[in-house]
């Protein structure tokens, strides 16, 4: 194999998704360790740390104590070169999540053992299912008094509608957790929490469970209702498929306890086993093909200010074929545009460095004048396409602004415009008249609190927001029809987007299907044609 198709096919590329709290901070740190990516636990990211964090980029999310935005970390590991896709924890931000897992081959779901799938873990799973991504399951704290396992797989299988494949099984949970039999090599790792230098670590050994000491280590008690267990999981439990894995229709789960490093080895060696390298990626000409073609990308994110002092604006794109080299040129199609792409730049666990070389399956910002938007695709001259875009999500709720200070005008105006460039927001304006008032979209109510944040902060304008009561909206799909034309119903707003598209916003369900009952031949869309 050659050089450089031995690095692509060397990389894995995933996203992790958990309700906040259950422990994804703590499993990359992890990760980070195995890769020798970071010496000290507690530097990836530190709550009550004062050490900045890696992933907290914005004020905001040190306030509330939630990842808002997602970053990107990579490290080595046995021979792969992995990329992990951070993600918001919280709800509100499931379009975001839904951009970073366009950008994922894989996800893994933490969940927290004594609370089992938790509200915002259906939300983002979701999200994922949209994807048809392989989802790997890691439940954790189980040094923590922990749910039943059956019960806790019987709610991802009701809660979340995917079948679950025990890779290992826990025996015990909490003071009584005596570690995870491997339902492969039928051998137990046997757990136990030690302390080092402030750091909780597990010791570990591994036996077989025919092993005649088994009793004495495990207990006989333990021992005897683990080969139950086993039994009736070998008799119930779906078998292991990895057609069915690798379409997101059934998740490998483990069990372990990321804060005492038990489990986290193991379950990184079967994952990187059971993924795939980065697959081909569909375009307007057919398949991409990761190794033979040329470089080529899309951007998935788009973050303003990580540096405040630079007040910068950077582009994330995830490389899906061949192989990115400083300098060179590229086309953005849709700016139609030949262009280098400045400052390239990775996260490598706590630093940004530049990259002089990257490969599909790798992630890269780049420097954004504000030509990019969520979507765009990057190639090379000697071919050009478009990936299949990234859709946006329906915004639910929606509120008018208005700048409090009217000598803030421009700023407020460019604040707006350059944020909802990035995707954070969607903007709207009232239907005849300009952008005076502008009404604002959201997938998600925190939305609101981190665009007023932010055109505090980055663009020096306060706002007032009166929020509306619409839920619902369908885009106008009949071409040069008169707006004025429509016969209205009370609850709806007639509005334009961004780019001149007509639009309805309605407070309920039922208004939708009454003004369509009154205006024959009207077509209504839940997504802009554009
Ligand atoms: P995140 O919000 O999902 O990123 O969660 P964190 O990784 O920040 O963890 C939340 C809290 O749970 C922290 O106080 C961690 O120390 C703790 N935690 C994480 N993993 C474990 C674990 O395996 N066992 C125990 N007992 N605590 C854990």
């Amino acid at each position: 194999m050659s050089d450089y198709t031995n690095e692509i096919k060397k990389r894995r590329t995933f996203a992790i998704i958990s309700h906040p709290d259950a422990g994804k901070t703590t499993l990359t740190e992890k990760f980070l360790l195995y890769g020798g990516a970071i010496n000290t636990a507690g530097s990836v990211k530190g709550k009550q740390n004062s050490k900045h964090a890696v992933s907290d980029w914005m004020e905001i999310e040190k306030q509330r104590g939630i990842s808002v935005t997602s970053s990107v970390l990579q490290f080595n590991y046995d021979g792969y070169c992995i990329n992990i896709l951070d993600t918001p924890g919280h709800q509100d931000f499931s379009e975001d999540t839904y951009r970073t897992l366009m950008a994922a081959d894989s996800a893994v779901m933490v969940i927290d053992a004594s609370k089992g799938v938790e509200a915002q873990t259906k939300k983002l799973f979701k999200v994922c299912l949209l994807r048809d991504i392989p989802i790997f399951t890691f439940i954790n704290k189980m040094d923590r008094e922990a749910n039943d396992p059956f019960d806790l797989l019987d709610e991802i299988e009701t809660e979340l509608g995917i079948k679950t494949c025990p890779v290992n099984w826990p025996i015990g949970s909490g003071k009584e957790f005596k570690g995870v039999y491997d339902r492969n090599t039928k051998n137990i790792t046997t757990f136990k929490a030690v302390s080092t230098g402030g750091q909780k670590e597990a010791q570990t050994t591994e036996i077989s469970i025919n092993d005649p000491t088994i009793d004495m280590i495990i207990g006989p008690d333990y021992h005897r209702n683990l080969h139950d267990e086993i039994e009736l999981l070998d008799g119930a439990s779906d078998p292991f498929d990895m057609e069915a894995v690798s379409h997101g229709k059934l998740s490998p789960v483990f069990f372990g306890s990321a804060l005492t490093n038990f489990g986290v080895e193991n379950f990184l060696k079967h994952f990187l086993d059971m993924t795939t390298s980065p697959l081909p990626r569909k375009s307007n000409i057919g398949e991409i093909d990761p190794i033979k073609e040329d470089f080529s990308a899309f951007v998935f994110k788009i973050q303003a200010n990580m540096n405040k002092a630079h007040r910068d604006r950077i582009a994330f794109m995830r490389i899906c074929s061949g192989k990115f080299e400083a300098g060179m040129e590229v086309i953005h199609v849709q700016g139609n545009k030949k262009m280098k792409l400045l400052q390239p730049q990775q996260l490598m666990a706590q630093e940004r460095k530049i990259v002089e070389e990257a490969y599909a399956g790798d992630i890269i910002g780049v420097f954004d004048p504000g030509i990019f938007s969520i979507g765009d695709t990057l190639c090379t001259s000697n071919q050009k396409f478009e990936f299949e875009g990234i859709p946006t999500f329906a915004p639910e709720h929606f509120a008018r602004i208005r700048q409090v200070d009217t000598m803030k005008r421009k700023q407020f105006t460019k604040g707006v415009l350059q944020i909802a460039q990035e995707g954070a927001i969607q903007i709207f304006q009232e239907f005849n008249t300009g952008m005076e008032e502008i009404i604002v979209g959201v997938v998600g109510v925190l939305q609101f609190d981190v665009l007023k944040f932010r055109l505090e902060s980055e663009y020096g304008v306060e706002i007032r927001m009166e929020s509306l009561p619409f839920e619902h909206i369908r885009w106008i799909m009949n071409k040069g029809l008169d707006l004025n034309s429509i016969k209205g119903i009370t609850d709806m707003k007639k509005v334009k987007d961004m780019k001149g598209n007509p639009l309805l916003l309605f407070a309920n369900p039922w208004s939708i299907r009454t003004l369509l009952e009154r205006n024959e031949g009207l077509e209504l869309a839940e997504f802009s044609r554009d």
